[in-house]
Parts: C-alpha cells; structure tokens; sequence
C-alpha cells in the first residue's frame, strides 16, 4: 500500500529530514496516490519523463535525482525545484544557462562519490574541493549549490554504508564551513530503500525513496 508506506516512512523522519517519493517508471496513478495521502515532494530521473508527468500533475515539487546529461537539462529546466546530482562543471554551466533562460535560479547539489564502485558519476571529494577552491561557481547566477548528494555502496555491510554516508557528510561540512553558509547550503541527500535508516543516522536531509513506496519498478512503462 502505497499511502501505508509513505505514512510508516515519514513518521519515522526527525524534523529537517525530507521525503523524496521516487517515482520513476510508476504511473501517474501511483503518483496520484501518494499524492492523496500528502505526498508532495517526489524524485523522477529521466528528463522526458518528468517533462510528461509534470505536464500531467499540479501542485508538486519535482526533483531531479538521477544522471542528467546537458542536452536534457531544457526539459526541466523552467520547473525543477532541485538537481540532485550534479556530476560535472559543465553540467552546473548548462544548468545556469538554461535557468537564466527560465529567468530561475535553480538550487544544485554535488554529487559526490564515496562508494566502492567504480562509477564514472560524481567529484571524488578532492575534486569537488578542487572546483569549489577554484570559484567559477560564483559566476554563475542561475545556479545556487544548496548542498551534497550522495549514493552509498551496494551492500550489505552496513558498517561500510555507514562510513560511506559518513564520508559524504563530512565533505558537507567542511563545504558548509569553507565556502558556503548554513541557510544557502544546506540539504544532504543520502539514503534509498535499503539504506535510508543509516543515512537519516549520519545526518541526510533529504531520502530518496522508490521500491519501498511504489514496488518493484516495471522498466517497460
Ligand atoms: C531510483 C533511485 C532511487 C530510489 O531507489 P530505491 O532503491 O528504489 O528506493 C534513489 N536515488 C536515485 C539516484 C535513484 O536513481
């Protein structure tokens, strides 16, 4: 049941801590669903996806969470609340340019690599230090970097999630200390289905939640 769910996570949530319905490849009858039961804040990754969905549905907040690649960023440009994650300068440069077009400023997060994997998404913590000491962000009026995301391991070391979130939550803040201030920069997004327990331990703001919600996704859809 997807309303017993959202009701079971979020009163588990301290307060600060945010739920993101992740709902990719779900219908906009799921949507609705979690919508009746107050859900306004919800995570889609595809760009042309959201861009249909949010043609379809009124009165929610939409954020980007998954891999965005610069040709896609018009689509949700004029709409987003927050990208998520945010892997490349020359992402964050497209992102300005179609905010500024929007005539928005659009609220971005970093997205950091702290898990095991190889994965070619996201500034190891050294390069997201490197390009924040470098200060071109600075220029670029149509972004504001409102804090760090990050994907743990796939595990089920819960001791090496933990240490991972730990990592991603640390860079948050010395970032937050060194070159930003707490209300500009100020939302850690950590935690999915089967680690967001730990992440809301080591200090997330935002959860992003799917199959906990939704099931199991039909990739067909
Ligand atoms: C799909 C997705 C999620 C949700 O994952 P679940 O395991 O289904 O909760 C969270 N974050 C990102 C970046 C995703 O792409």
């Amino acid at each position: 049941m997807i309303a017993e769910e959202i009701h079971k996570i979020t009163s588990q949530l301290p307060d600060g801590v945010r739920l993101v319905a992740v709902s990719k490849y779900h219908p906009v009858e799921a949507i609705l669903e979690a919508y009746a039961a107050g859900q306004r804040l919800f995570g889609e990754s595809h760009a042309q996806e959201l861009q249909q969905k949010h043609a379809a549905l009124a009165d929610i907040e939409w954020h980007f969470i998954g891999h965005l690649q610069t040709n896609k960023v018009k689509y949700i440009a004029p709409y987003v609340s927050l990208i998520h994650a945010v892997d490349s300068p020359r992402l964050l440069a497209e992102i300005n340019r179609q905010a500024l077009r929007a005539q928005r400023t659009i609220p971005c997060l970093l997205q950091l690599h702290v898990a095991e994997e190889e994965t070619k998404f996201g500034f190891t913590p050294d390069e997201a230090s490197a390009y924040l000491d470098s200060g071109e962000w600075q220029q670029l009026t149509g972004v504001r970097i409102a804090g760090v995301m990050a994907m743990a391991t796939n595990t089920d070391d819960t001791t090496r999630i933990r240490a991972d979130f730990h990592r991603a939550r640390s860079f948050f803040e010395q970032a937050q200390a060194h070159y930003f201030t707490p209300d500009t920069f100020n939302e850690l997004s950590m935690g999915m289905s089967d680690d967001w327990h730990i992440a809301v331990d080591e200090g997330s703001t935002l959860i992003r939640i799917g199959t906990q919600i939704f099931g199991h996704r039909d990739y067909t859809v």
